[in-house]
């Protein structure tokens, strides 16, 4: 059986003394979780997580990282630094990333086989546009972005963690029905069951506006291995909540 896992990802948010706040409430109500928890914070805030979360049931990660190892990339992070920071998990692939700075998606699977390499889990985040999924693209379109990790990683790829997040749904307050869900993970299920038994058991998340209310019924999916938590990793009594939702 495949542990439950919800992971929030703060994106472009917090400050010093209101992630002190937010995370000492979130280890007070998680510390008897049943499932897997982690935060990905900005990249100026991981030593804070770092030294707030130690000894917690609590991991933290990056929400990107860069392709190259070092050098003469002005702006970026190195997948070396985040690992030096203690970062379990680094988020590659999101749509922001994909929209706003054109990752393509052998750049997504270069930077996952980056994160694996220095000895951390990616969460591979794949999804569809809303124009995509009108013309019945969906199923077509996730499965060339995770083909895209999977031939890279080949076995590898049991150990990365896959975020489905349809793009429509993302901060939009619109989510997908447990049942527009199940179907896309299912597919993404078979597609990694033919890499093998490792691949097949790979944790896949669903993402885009998981609140409080929907997270029951979402997570008692056959095939959702838990959520990838945005707006509501914010407040805690809501991201408590949603934790409190897995089975
Ligand atoms: C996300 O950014 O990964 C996400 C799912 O956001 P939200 O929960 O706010 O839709």
């Amino acid at each position: 059986m495949r542990q439950q896992f919800v992971a929030g990802n703060w994106k472009m948010n917090g400050s010093l003394a209101g992630n002190a706040a937010l995370l000492a409430e979130v280890m007070a109500g998680a510390a008897q979780a049943r499932c897997e928890v982690a935060v990905c914070v900005p990249f100026p805030y991981l030593a804070q997580a770092q030294q707030l979360l130690q000894g917690s049931k609590i991991a933290f990660g990056a929400q990107d990282c860069s392709v190259h190892l070092s050098g003469a990339h002005t702006g970026e992070v190195a997948v070396g630094m985040l690992q030096e920071f203690g970062c379990r998990y680094v988020i590659v692939g999101h749509s922001e990333r994909r929209a706003d700075h054109h990752e393509s998606d052998e750049q997504v699977a270069e930077k996952a086989q980056r994160v694996i390499e220095a000895g951390m889990t990616p969460i591979v985040c794949v999804g569809e546009t809303l124009e995509e999924r009108e013309s019945g693209q969906t199923d077509a379109v996730v499965l060339r972005q995770l083909r895209a990790v999977t031939q890279r990683l080949g076995e590898q790829t049991s150990r990365i963690v896959l975020a489905y997040e349809p793009v429509w749904a993302i901060g939009t307050g619109r989510t997908a029905t447990p049942e527009q869900a199940q179907a896309v993970h299912a597919v993404l299920r078979d597609h990694l069951k033919t890499l093998g038994e490792a691949a097949g058991g790979v944790q896949i998340l669903y993402g885009g506006s998981v609140k409080p209310d929907n997270a029951q019924v979402l997570f008692a999916q056959k095939d959702i291995d838990g959520g990838l938590i945005g707006g509501a990793s914010l407040k805690a009594a809501d991201f408590l909540a949603i934790i409190a939702a897995t089975r």
